[in-house]
């Protein structure tokens, strides 16, 4: 049983699940079929009731569903309770919009007739999540194709089981139809059986590299549309008429928020020179006053990592930046608890030859740089082989929005959290993957956008198609 919640506070087998049978899938597949077809001769708003319903029972059931999330993957419960708000917002977003934005879209044309572009459902998606949010990241891709009519089937991480029943259960208990999204705990063997199997049509996977580039492969092969949303090595500039204290205030925040697991959250804080040793100090102080414990415990600010594997992982790396050059300001000392607990660390002196100058540090680590003028920062952060998102922080935020503008990612905000709202698209560039989720680009990843031209009759004169040598 590959599918199973250890909780990684205190390292407990909480649960295991067994392994999704071919029968399970294959009833999977035939009833989301038989749903696409069936919904194709709904209204869409019919949907947004049941998504409103939704988004009530997450919010009557927010503490149970908070616990689970924690339980699977450790995040601070206050965190696992936004998330879950987080999530009846986008579902509210989409019931209360996504007919709209879905209504067909008229194209002003020649003489050929009334075109418009329809946004038409194509069947069922196959979603790959991750377990940093696990009901977020489901419901990024649910909420929107739920409106469009494209049925689910969702495979979740191996870590978070717990949150992915937990989800498909409100989404049962709510009304909505049998094959509106199935969970299946499969293999990565009956995921790429899936994608090829005809009646899906398209894929959306949120992860890393590895995993995105071995979908995309299977994707590719199959001819199926998909979307990567892969990780990110974000940015932080701190602009040299910055307030420090104010940057300082969102940057140790942005890097500890999920103890540090964000696809976006900023992981190279890029300072200017003038506010580079007040910065370092300041993020020290508050990475010092945090306080590891169970993150169940409202007193607990720093939570443990989702698994053994990630602390694994990020010892090692800082371990390999240091061996290459890299100094440690603050930090990398053992945590005398038995769960899988980083102590926040600030590297400094990661230089461009050291291996780990390029990879992602997926946890509490945050790399600082120093730099001498706007360019040189713009340079460095666009010296990244990921694009997803970036935070610039100026006194003067006009400024800040020019430097924005030149920075290669899918999304920079300044003076801001980067935060993520059903309205605003979400996804990257470079090796951070290709597609937008959420905003009506989301929405519409996954429709046909189909051209229907209607026509009193043929316009024998028009040029255009070519038939007008026909005419009688
Ligand atoms: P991961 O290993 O790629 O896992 C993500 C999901 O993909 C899991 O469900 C995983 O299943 C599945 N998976 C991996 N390889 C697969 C394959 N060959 N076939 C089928 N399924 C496969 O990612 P992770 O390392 O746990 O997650 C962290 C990464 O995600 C980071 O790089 C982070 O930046 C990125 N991320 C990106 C975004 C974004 O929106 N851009 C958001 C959050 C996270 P198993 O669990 O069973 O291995």
């Amino acid at each position: 049983m590959a599918y199973k919640t250890v909780n990684p506070y205190n390292n407990e087998l909480v649960k295991s699940y067994p392994d999704a049978t071919s029968e399970e899938i294959e009833d999977a597949l035939s009833t989301g079929q038989a749903l696409y077809k069936k919904w194709r001769d709904e209204p869409v708003a019919d949907r947004g009731i049941i998504l409103h319903t939704i988004a009530d029972l997450l919010r009557e059931n927010e503490d149970e569903l908070a616990k689970i999330a924690t339980i699977d993957m450790g995040k601070l419960l206050s965190e696992s309770k936004g998330e879950v708000e987080l999530c009846a917002i986008i579902a509210d977003y989409y019931a209360d919009n996504g007919a709209d934005l879905l209504k067909p879209t008229p194209i002003s044309s020649r003489n050929t007739g009334d075109a418009e572009i329809l946004h038409q459902a194509t069947g069922i998606l196959m979603m790959v999540e991750p377990w940093n949010f696990p009901y977020y990241q489901i419901m990024r891709v649910f909420a929107p194709n739920f409106m469009v009519g494209n049925p689910m089937i969702l495979k979740h991480a191996s870590n978070t089981p717990g949150s992915a029943a937990a989800f498909e259960s409100i989404i049962e208990q709510a009304g909505a139809p049998a094959g509106s999204l199935t969970n299946l705990f499969a293999s990565y063997d009956q995921v790429s059986d899936i994608i090829g199997d005809p009646r899906v049509q398209g894929v959306a996977l949120t992860g890393s590299k590895r995993g995105g580039q071995s979908v995309a492969e299977t994707a590719a092969k199959n001819l199926k549309k998909n979307s990567m949303e892969l990780g990110g090595s974000d940015a932080f500039v701190v602009l040299s008429d910055a307030d420090v204290d104010k940057a300082v205030d969102l940057a140790w925040r942005v890097r500890i928020y999920n103890a540090g697991q964000v696809c976006t959250s900023d992981k190279r804080f890029i300072v200017a020179d003038n506010l580079y040793d007040e910065f370092l100090k300041k993020l020290k102080a508050n990475f010092e006053s945090l306080v590891p414990g169970d993150p169940m415990d409202p007193k607990t600010t720093l939570a443990p990592m989702n698994s053994e594997r990630a602390k694994n992982k990020l010892q090692g790396q800082i371990d390999k930046a240091v061996a290459n050059g890299a100094k440690i300001y603050y930090g990398d000392q053992p945590i005398d608890l038995p769960g899988q607990f980083i102590q926040p660390t600030i590297l400094t002196d990661v230089a461009k030859d050291n291996p780990e100058f390029y990879d992602e540090f997926f946890g509490p680590v945050a790399q600082v740089f120093k730099v001498s003028s706007d360019q040189e920062a713009i340079d460095l952060a666009n010296d990244s082989e990921l694009g997803l998102g970036g935070i610039v922080v100026s006194a003067d935020p006009q400024h800040g929005k020019a430097v924005a503008e030149k920075i290669e990612t899918g999304m920079v905000f300044v003076n801001s959290f980067l935060v993520s709202l059903p309205e605003l698209p979400f996804g990257g560039v470079k090796g951070s993957g290709y597609g937008r989720e959420m905003s009506s680009l989301g929405l519409t990843a996954f429709t046909n956008e189909k051209l229907v031209v209607t026509a009193q009759e043929p316009d024998w004169n028009n040029p255009a198609g070519g038939l007008a040598v026909f005419k009688k």
